[in-house]
């Protein structure tokens, strides 16, 4: 595990910020709509890169750079997580996370250190339905205790990428009643390009009538939007 990729400048991994990106390989789940399946399968044939360029980059551009998004893969299985938020924090750069739950320990210490500032957590799905979609033997309680965590938590988003035919109407409206008081929850279009499982290459993303009508529903338990 390290830091696999990088991009300098980003507007479209945190609304409303420019960021820089920092992916980091590895993850314990295998969604097989996954489209970074190089960071989640190969990780160790790519080299990590040097962290003292990107500081040094980061550095450089901090007068416009509003933060850092730390992404994966799953990030918060990096076992140098901590000392990274710190160093970023440290810069005066905020930090937001993406994280598909599964490591609520890691989640604790960085809210509890103050190390980040926004945390984007998927739910992939209702929980019955939670080994298939994320592809890997998944404990509930550990999403639970992470979407406490991030309710609790001052800004965020929950998300949940709609794939259809594995993620229906019916679970979308139980993932709505895990979050139920939560802040913000955004619905993702499914798109079938350049992901793990070939198999669902062949389904069509929805169209926006039918993502404008799932975002209708769960608008009735929490604010919602959609994009994709
Ligand atoms: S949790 Fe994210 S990075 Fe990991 S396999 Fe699923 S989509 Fe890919």
């Amino acid at each position: 595990m390290g830091i696999k990729s990088f991009i300098e400048t980003s507007l479209t991994d945190w609304d409303g910020k420019v960021s820089a990106v920092v992916f980091i390989g590895g993850c314990d789940f295998r969604c097989p709509y996954c489209h970074n399946w190089q960071l989640v399968e190969d990780p160790d044939t790519t080299e990590d890169l040097d962290l003292d360029k990107i500081v040094n980059y980061i550095k450089s551009s901090s007068e416009w750079l509003d933060g850092v998004v730390l992404t994966g893969g799953e990030p918060t299985f990096y076992p140098g997580i901590i000392e990274l938020a710190e160093t970023f924090k440290a810069l005066g750069m905020e930090v937001k996370i993406d994280t598909n739950g599964s490591n609520p320990y890691i989640l604790h210490e960085l809210i509890q250190k103050d190390l980040i500032d926004y945390i984007a957590m998927d739910v992939k799905n209702s929980f019955e339905k939670y080994a298939e979609t994320s592809g890997a033997a998944v404990d509930i309680d550990d999403i639970e205790r992470s979407i406490e965590l991030v309710k609790d938590f001052q800004q965020y988003e929950f998300r949940t990428t709609v794939v259809p035919g594995l993620v229906t109407e019916e679970d979308i409206e139980k993932i709505c009643s895990y979050i139920k008081g939560a802040r913000r929850f955004v619905l993702q279009r499914f798109h079938p390009e350049n992901i793990i499982n070939k198999e669902f290459s062949e389904i069509s993303p929805q169209i926006d009538e039918e993502m404008e009508h799932l975002t209708q529903l769960c608008s009735k338990y929490v604010p919602t939007t959609w994009r994709g």
